[in-house]
């Protein structure tokens, strides 16, 4: 499987990415997450990033597209789950070029679709354990045990940019920088729209019916 998952923040490409690299056994590849663990490692680009990130907003295309590449070089023929990438149509065109040079176009973009009021509630309760990158919320996936990871017994935490202004600050941009990416898709046919209001469960099956898995 070689999948985007887009969407704004906060529309559940972590989770749902989760699950699918659980049935196609494709590598889950996330900046996000990669400069997260930049940052804690305290890396040059993890020092370059870190404001960005504070802020709510895009770190530089250059550095994403470079970390994005890396990881795509590293995946096997089980193919990859791509969330929170591309998140601009440079980035969108980078990804095109990268896997045209290898034979292996995109075959989905998955765009969870939710609305903003319930975006802003979903961020504000998400916890996440930093060491295996297991997705949490307070109301609508709970850990058996408060404040533990269910996968690894990491200690769960809360991201600085989960804070309200970070918020609204990623929302804005995510309209005016990323939104644009989906008319991009359209135009090569590989787009499929998912509502993703509802349980887990019953998104991922939608997941699965859009890409005809
Ligand atoms: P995420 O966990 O995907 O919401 O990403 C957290 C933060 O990392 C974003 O708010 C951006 O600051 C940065 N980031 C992640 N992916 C990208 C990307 N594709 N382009 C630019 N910045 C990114």
């Amino acid at each position: 499987m070689r999948i985007v998952l887009f969407g704004a923040p906060g529309a559940g490409k972590g989770t749902q990415a989760s699950q699918l690299t659980d049935k196609y056994c494709a590598a889950h590849i996330s900046t996000g997450d990669a400069l997260r663990q930049a940052v804690a490692d305290k890396t040059d680009v993890g020092l370059l990033a870190k404001g960005y990130m504070d802020r709510g907003e895009l770190v530089p295309d250059d550095v994403v597209i470079a970390i994005a590449k890396a990881r795509l070089a590293g995946t096997g023929d089980a193919g990859f789950i791509l969330d929170g990438f591309p998140r601009t149509i440079t980035q969108a065109e980078a990804l095109d070029i990268a896997l045209e040079e290898v034979g292996k176009p995109l075959q989905f973009v998955v765009n969870l679709s939710v609305a903003e009021e319930l975006l802003i509630e979903r961020l504000s309760g998400r916890w996440v354990c930093p060491d295996c990158k297991e997705p949490y919320h307070l109301v609508s996936k709970q850990p058996k045990v408060s404040g533990v990871c269910d996968k690894c017994k990491g200690k769960l935490m809360q991201r600085d940019d989960d804070k309200l202004e970070a918020i609204q600050n990623r929302l804005r941009v995510y309209n005016s920088q990323t939104e644009p990416v989906l008319d991009y898709y359209t135009g090569k046919g590989v787009l499929r729209n998912v509502d993703a209001v509802g349980d887990i469960c019953e998104v991922f099956a939608r997941v699965c019916e859009a890409i005809g898995g």
